[in-house]
């Protein structure tokens, strides 16, 4: 029956008692975005733009980036607006650095690369290749016919959510940031005064709350994405997001897991984004519970004392198992 439901699964995301969740797609290309077109899911929540670039050796130029993004924007643009995100397509500027290092924008030789100069804060040196990303994002958006939203990565501070929501949207787009470092979790209610919306980025998240490499087999455990303490900066957030009335995405590896997808919709969590291979099982996972029990299940993850029994807790008001 659990196979059947995931396999009939065409979306839109929503709970059993109709409180909307988009279910949304990663992406790294055109080739992929089709591929998830061909899913239940309503759009793509996180387009990883820096994985386009790993061969190169030089900066690509505005044109050729335009016809990349172009072709992930078109994937997607037939698609009716979800209730959640009111977008089809989320674009991340490039997120170089730590374990995605860039020929043509990334420092080599840095002593700890995850905390080092990488994703937005490349741009406190070299704005340029921030700028003519955005231009290139904005000529693609006019070529396909499409609105793209646009979020920056590894954002730790609201002054940092100011200069990049103010460079957006000096090119006519939409502008959000990530939370995927702690202070920014911390001060979600002041960053979403600068930004129109927010995508928790629960891997890094979890490895700079928890302080474990998230490349690490040995930290592994302290990368759980049930880490209670990850998910109270995750709830502090979504709550955020509620209280300013903007939405508030997660495409970490959380939003993955069916079971924590429908704890993250309790927390207020209005998109999900995951690998297109997990989208009909969190959009059907989705679709069997009511938006009261997910409440409880996360109330119930928040206080537990370790990643298995907020796992535990949340299986048992969910499923009754
Ligand atoms: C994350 O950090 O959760 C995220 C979605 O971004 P990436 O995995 O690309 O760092
Ligand atoms: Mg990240």
């Amino acid at each position: 029956r659990e196979a059947a439901a995931v396999a009939a699964w065409t979306g839109p995301g929503a709970t059993a008692d109709g409180r909307a969740v988009d279910v949304l797609a990663n992406v790294q290309d055109g080739a992929g975005a089709r591929r998830a077109a061909a899913t239940g899911a309503q759009g793509v929540g996180l387009f990883r733009t820096e994985l386009c670039f790993l061969d190169a050796d030089s900066e690509p130029s505005v044109a050729e980036q335009a016809r990349i993004y172009g072709e992930v924007f078109a994937a997607f643009s037939d698609r009716p607006s979800g209730a959640g995100t009111g977008s089809k397509v989320v674009l991340r500027t490039l997120d170089a650095g730590s374990d995605k290092p860039l020929k043509f924008a990334t420092a080599p030789d840095e002593e700890n690369p995850a905390l080092g100069v990488r994703g937005l804060r490349i741009a406190w040196g070299q704005p340029g290749i921030l700028d003519r990303q955005l231009d290139a994002v904005a000529l693609a958006a006019e070529q396909t016919g499409t609105s793209p939203w646009v979020m920056a990565p590894m954002v730790a501070t609201a002054a940092e959510a100011r200069d990049f929501a103010a460079r957006v949207r000096a090119r006519g787009l939409t502008a959000g940031v990530m939370i995927e470092v702690p202070a920014a979790a911390l001060h979600a209610e002041r960053i979403l005064r600068e930004v129109d919306f927010l995508s928790i980025g629960t891997n890094d998240l979890a490895q700079y709350t928890l302080a474990a490499d998230r490349l690490s087999a040995d930290l592994a455990h302290l990368n759980d994405p049930w880490q209670p303490a990850l998910l109270q900066l995750v709830a502090l957030t979504a709550a955020a997001g509620v209280a300013a009335g903007k939405p508030v995405g997660v495409c970490g590896e959380a939003a993955a897991d069916p079971l924590l997808g429908a704890v993250l919709a309790g927390m207020g969590i209005t998109s999900l984004s995951c690998a297109a291979s997990a989208v009909s099982a969190v959009g059907a996972r989705l679709a069997q519970v009511e938006l009261a029990a997910c409440q409880e299940a996360a109330r119930a993850a928040v206080e537990a004392d370790d990643p298995a029994a907020a796992r535990a807790a949340a299986r048992e008001v969910l499923l009754g198992i």
